[in-house]
This record gives C-alpha cells, structure tokens and sequence, in this order.
C-alpha cells in the first residue's frame, strides 16, 4: 500500500504515520525528519536546510526531489511507503507521479489530515519529539508513557528548534501559498481522504484505519 500524509505543520501527521507504519509494516519516509538528520550530521545540505528551516520556508525542490528519489529506490519501499511531509510544492507532486509511474507503482490514498490554524499554534505549543526516531508526542493530549522518553525507541524527547510561536505562524503561511494548491491536485486524482484532525489522537486514528478499511 503507497500512502501518504498531508496537511498543515502541526496537524499529527508523523503521529498518524506512525501508526499506519506498525499496522501495515511499510516504512515512513518523512523529509522533514530526513533533513533533521542531515542537519545533525552537518552535511552540506543538512548546514543550507538548517537555516530555511529555522525560518519556517522551504529547502528547494531539487534537493528535496534527489533526496526523495534516493529513498524510493530502497528495497524497503517496494512492498509500500507513507510519505509524510512529501510532497509540498505542485512541482514535487507531479515529479512524484512521474517517479511512481515509472516504478509501476501507484498512490493508493492522502490522508488529510485537516485543523484550523488557531488550534494547530494552540497545540504546538506542547509538542515533544524524538531524538533519535522523530516521533512526536504532546504534553497535554498524547503524552509519551514516561515523561521525556520516547514510547518507540526510548529515545529522548525535545522541542523542536522550529516549533517556536513565530516560525510555527511562518510555516503556516508558507503551507497555505506553496502547498495547498496540492488539496486540488489529489482531489482530481480521485484519492483524497478528507480526516477531521481535531479529534483527539485516538479517534483521528479510529476513523483513518475505518475509511482505509473501507477503500480496501
Ligand atoms: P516537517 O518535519 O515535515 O514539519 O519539516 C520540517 C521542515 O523541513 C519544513 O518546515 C521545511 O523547511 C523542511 N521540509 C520538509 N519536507 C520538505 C519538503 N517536502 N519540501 C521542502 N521543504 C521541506
């Protein structure tokens, strides 16, 4: 199964992909965690992302597109992949169907995840994740099992450099000018699956897997 996770910054996409990943056993490939590695390494891309990053932008897409096209080519990601955080701009969504078709493979589902701004900078405030595999857990609303500890690798438990009040406000307003355009290009593709994700993270994952068991 090929899926993928979209929506605005802050909205649980690693969190609900997370899950999709222990149900069907498909990696998740995440950019946003993929860069945070290149940027703890520092890398050449990971040094130039780093500042994009803190500013709420966007890395440009060819390095975005070599990045993506280096990870779909893994073995791993021949029996499915959830893409979370890809595509983000129309251009890397038409270069991912091209990529796709040429793979003979085809996206099954977008599960969008959808949340009104005023509530997503509410939530981020609480938000915590994992050092070590990006998972992301919420003081407040879903809290890991041990305070600090990740619940899946034990790792630790941070705040984000980018998850600060005014870099959350500018990653918002780039979602809606670069990104948003991609609810139409999927819509039209026929394989939007429209979540509400202001429910809590139990009921946004109750209604994920009934409308995924419904298409299967
Ligand atoms: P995320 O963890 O998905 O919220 O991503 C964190 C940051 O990484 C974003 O705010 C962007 O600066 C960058 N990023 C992640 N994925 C992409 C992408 N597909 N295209 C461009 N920039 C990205």
């Amino acid at each position: 199964m090929n899926l993928m996770v979209f929506g605005a910054p802050g909205v649980g996409k690693g969190t609900q992909a997370k899950f999709l990943m222990e149900e069907y056993n498909i990696p998740q490939i995440s950019t946003g965690d993929m860069l945070r590695a290149a940027v703890d390494d520092k890398t050449d891309i990971g040094i130039e992302a780093k500042k994009i990053m803190d500013k709420g932008g966007l890395v440009p897409d060819s390095v975005i597109i070599e990045i993506i096209k280096n990870r779909l080519s893994k073995t791993d990601c021949k029996k499915g992949f959830i893409l979370d955080g890809f595509p983000r701009t129309l251009l890397q969504a038409e270069v991912l169907k091209e990529l796709m078709d040429n793979m003979k493979m085809e996206l099954d589902k977008v599960i969008s995840l959808n949340v009104p701004d005023k509530l997503i900078i509410e939530r981020i405030n609480g938000r915590r994740v994992c050092l070590d595999c990006g998972a992301s857990f919420h003081v407040e609303f879903n809290s890991s099992k041990v305070k600090g500890i990740c619940d899946y690798c034990s790792g630790k438990l941070i705040i984000r450099d980018d998850d600060d009040i005014e870099t959350v406000k500018s990653r918002l307003q780039t979602y809606h000018k670069q990104t948003s355009p991609l609810i139409a290009f999927y819509t039209n593709m026929g394989v939007m699956l429209n979540l509400d994700g202001t429910k809590n993270v139990k009921q946004v994952k109750e209604d994920m897997f009934k409308a995924l068991v419904k298409f299967q």
